[in-house]
């Protein structure tokens, strides 16, 4: 792959920072010990300035580059990463699989801090750049909103940059191949809390209850009416319900039902339909069985919406790295979601993707099984550099 030479040459020490990463997963907004890896490899690197503090375990890298741009107030770019794992036990068996238990980095985002710390090195040894990059280390992707903290606790003040750039590898494209897409990318997220509450009963005797059991029942067949009968059919939503858990035994008729559950979208008409639609068959169904219904539909993620001219500049900088036809367009958005939409909201910038798939079999991202490829590590790397020296160049 037409990788930046310079960076290839340190493919081996990516893949055992990666190695390390892996080992030692952490959840969200507990990157205590990624963190300081971090802080510790770009202070090896000799970045210009380290922000650490932001959303507890975040850091940012500032590097300058080399000219009259570089200056504070000059222009300036940020490239970020994601830190978390994710509860889940690891069942790959590799070498450098998990050693704590209950917790593993499925979602890649090991890889993703890889080749960032990849790029810093490079950017901060080349300084082939006029302007300033932030390197951004965000803790929490996966379900506590860390971009959105960041934003909140200032990152765009504290770093003012022209754009902000994402990438998330996906291991069903094949490795190497950059798929990219103008406009909505990814799903905006809510999660659903529906508690049931009857009236617990003997098993054998249902009529001195009011069995939430089967109330819970219907509300999980009804909602699946929500999309099918009141969206619009060219439009896209979801409404899951992952979790229902409530009674004991055999023969007790339980006193209350809990179903946890995930609705998803793009458009804000939708979202509203999705939210209305659970909450008015939630607690009208229960109610028609003399049970009550308790519905949190909190909004969690927006939309992933990537700006068409920042789009433009990161398929080039792709097909620097990847040539031509490993730089391909995404035909559908997907319903998963992701938290640099909130990054996106306040700050013009793209997000992609960066295919990771081997050709064999591929476990999908939060599989017990799947694992980042590290034959990639060099490409993102390449992309992050090449995107930093394509948007602030050097003159003459
Ligand atoms: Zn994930
Ligand atoms: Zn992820």
């Amino acid at each position: 792959m037409p990788v930046l030479n310079r960076i290839a040459e340190f493919h081996a020490d990516m893949t055992e920072w990666r190695h390390d990463l892996h080992a030692h997963p952490e959840l969200a907004l507990q990157e205590v010990r990624t963190s300081g890896v971090v802080q510790a490899k770009l202070r090896e690197f000799g970045v210009d300035e380290i922000i650490t503090g932001m959303a507890r375990t975040g850091v940012v890298g500032v590097i300058h580059g080399r000219g009259p741009h570089s200056a504070p107030g000059g222009r300036a770019i940020g490239l970020r990463a994601d830190m978390d794992a994710l509860p889940i036990e690891e069942a790959t068996g590799l070498p450098w699989a998990s050693r704590t238990e209950g917790l593993m980095h499925a979602c890649g985002h090991d890889g993703h801090t890889t080749m960032l710390l990849g790029a810093a090195r490079y950017l901060a040894e080349t300084r082939n750049f006029d302007g300033t990059v932030y390197v951004i280390f965000q803790p929490a992707e996966e379900n506590l909103a860390g971009g959105e903290i960041m934003v909140k606790e200032g990152l765009f003040e504290r770093c003012p940059m022209d754009k902000v750039f994402g990438m998330h590898n996906w291991p069903t494209v094949p490795a190497g191949t950059f798929v990219w897409r103008e406009g909505p990318m990814m799903a905006a997220v809510a999660n659903i809390t529906i508690t049931v509450t009857g009236k617990g009963a003997h098993g054998a005797h249902p009529d001195h209850g009011i069995d939430p059991v089967v109330v819970a029942a219907q509300i999980i067949t009804a909602l699946q009416t929500i999309v099918a009968r009141t969206v619009d059919p060219t439009e896209s939503g979801v409404v899951t319900i992952g979790h229902i858990a409530g009674g004991h035994t055999f023969n007790v008729i339980p006193e209350s039902v809990l179903m946890r559950g995930t609705a998803r979208w793009f458009r804000p008409e939708v979202g509203d339909l999705l939210e209305g639609g659970v909450r008015r068959l939630a607690t009208g169904i229960a109610e028609s069985f003399g049970a009550r219904a308790e519905v949190v539909f909190e909004r969690a993620y927006p939309p992933t919406v990537n700006d068409p001219e920042a789009t433009q500049l990161a398929v080039r900088a792709a097909r620097a790295v990847a040539g031509e036809a490993r730089v391909q367009p995404m035909r559908n958005p997907t319903m998963g979601g992701e938290d640099f939409s909130f990054m996106l909201n306040a700050k013009q910038g793209n997000y992609l993707m960066l295919g990771g798939g081997r050709g064999g079999e591929d476990f999908l991202v939060h599989h017990p099984r799947y694992d980042f490829n590290d034959e990639i590590l060099p490409v993102g790397a390449s992309y992050w550099a090449t995107l930093a020296e394509q948007l602030l160049p050097r003159e003459g």
